[in-house]
């Protein structure tokens, strides 16, 4: 079986390896010409890191990951903290630690796990077609390929979903900004192996570790969709928005670097429940466009692709019936994170400002056990449980 892959980003990535693990064909076709991706770190929660196992990259992921050991809440303009728990009690129930990883860092570690010299760079898809013997996808370029199966591993913003839908989609914006980037450890900002967050207002300040002495950093800024923003202002634009919070924010808006924090608006996408047509598919976000509240949209992609490799391999002579059985096998439960996410965000960003508030007080008698309840749910339920 050939199996042409449109998109090298995380899901892409995972989804070549797993199916060059099983013997098939891979080609993997990227629109970019070099390896730039877009943010700064995410957070891989035990379900994925446990792909990434799969996939034998067990000790490269230990070696990006930060050391979470604890969890902690922090209120925003006291500083008091709200609570604070180990995460070892998840560690034991899910039987793997969670990595946070830069992603630039996960990025290259894929690409070399599948061989960086295979990957067609600069090639951008522009239409994909079923065929009785065969898909056929078409480049900017001019040249086609064709594949026992295509799959569109394109991102949020996918051609191949465009395909196997019949028509265009309208992703929705979840109400917020995502400032996000990568400082040196500060313990004047949270300690250095705690995933430390500051709420107030539907807002929030997160850091958490990565490999190396770094925080990943993020600030949430609940505002209208394609406010002007000129890049290289986020101090100023993060002062004016985190005025009188706590000593630690501003000592991480001070230590940021301006030129390197991104700024993202925040979409996701109605959950979906056709992802293939004929022999084409989608994955990843292509296929879940899922808000970052639960940090499950990365995971969900490298689930996918655990997913399409045992599929594979239990009809490696009819690939209908592998992608059919790779469509069951997900659809459900990736729409359940993205539905998960957007609870989450919602009450995060304050949609409903009383549920807020009720969250905020139930996060100072938090001992843990419900947050870990909530977060050990997210990550059961995937190909590798
Ligand atoms: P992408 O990473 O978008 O890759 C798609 C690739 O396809 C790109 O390289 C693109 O160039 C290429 N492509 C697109 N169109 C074409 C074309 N026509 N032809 C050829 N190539 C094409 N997830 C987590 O698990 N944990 C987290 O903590 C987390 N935090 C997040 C924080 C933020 C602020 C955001 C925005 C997302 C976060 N996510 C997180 C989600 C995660 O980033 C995505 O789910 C993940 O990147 C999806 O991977 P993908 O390979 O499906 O898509």
């Amino acid at each position: 079986m050939k199996a042409v892959i449109i998109g090298a980003g995380m899901g892409g990535l995972s989804a070549a390896i797993a199916l060059k693990q099983i013997g098939l064909d891979v080609e993997v076709y990227e629109q970019v010409t070099e390896n730039k991706p877009v943010g700064a770190a995410i957070s891989v929660w035990s379900n994925g890191v446990k792909c990434l196992n799969h996939l034998g990259l067990e000790a490269e992921t230990a070696a990006l990951g930060g050391i979470v050991d604890t969890m902690s809440y922090v209120d925003a303009f006291t500083g008091e903290t709200m609570c604070r728990f180990s995460m070892q009690p998840l560690i034991d129930e899910v039987g793997q630690r969670p990595y946070p990883v830069a992603r630039a860092e996960l990025q290259l570690m894929l690409m070399k796990a599948y061989g960086m010299e295979d990957i067609n760079f600069g090639k951008k898809m522009i239409s994909v077609t079923d065929g009785p013997e065969a898909a056929t996808v078409e480049f900017a370029d001019g040249t086609t390929v064709t594949g026992d199966i295509v799959i569109g591993a394109d991102g949020a913003k996918s051609l191949t979903r465009e395909y196997v839908l019949g028509a265009p989609v309208e992703r929705r914006y979840a109400g917020y900004v995502n400032f996000n980037g990568l400082v040196e450890v500060d313990e004047a900002v949270g300690p250095a192996t705690e995933w430390t967050t500051y709420v107030g207002d539907g807002k929030r300040v997160s850091v958490m570790p990565i490999a190396d002495n770094r925080f990943y950093f993020f600030f949430d800024v609940p505002m209208p969709e394609g406010e002007p923003y000129e890049r290289g202002t986020a101090r100023e634009v993060l002062a004016e928005n985190f005025a009188g919070w706590a000593p630690g924010v501003q000592r991480l808006i001070e230590k940021l670097n301006p030129a390197t924090t991104n700024r993202v608006e925040i979409l996701d996408l109605d959950p979906f429940h056709t992802w293939v047509k004929g022999r084409v598919a989608v994955l990843g976000d292509a296929a879940h466009n899922t808000t970052p509240d639960i940090g499950q949209g990365g995971c969900s992609a490298m689930e996918d692709a655990v997913a399409l490799q045992f599929a594979c391999k239990e009809h490696s002579d009819d690939v209908y019936a592998a992608l059919a059985a790779y469509e069951s096998s997900r659809t459900e439960r990736a729409g359940d994170l993205v539905l998960r996410a957007r609870r989450r965000c919602d009450v995060t960003h304050a949609k409903d400002p009383e549920a807020t508030a009720a969250w905020y007080d139930e996060l100072r008698s938090e001992d843990g056990t419900r947050i870990i309840r909530g977060i050990v749910a997210n990550i059961i339920g995937g190909p590798l449980t």
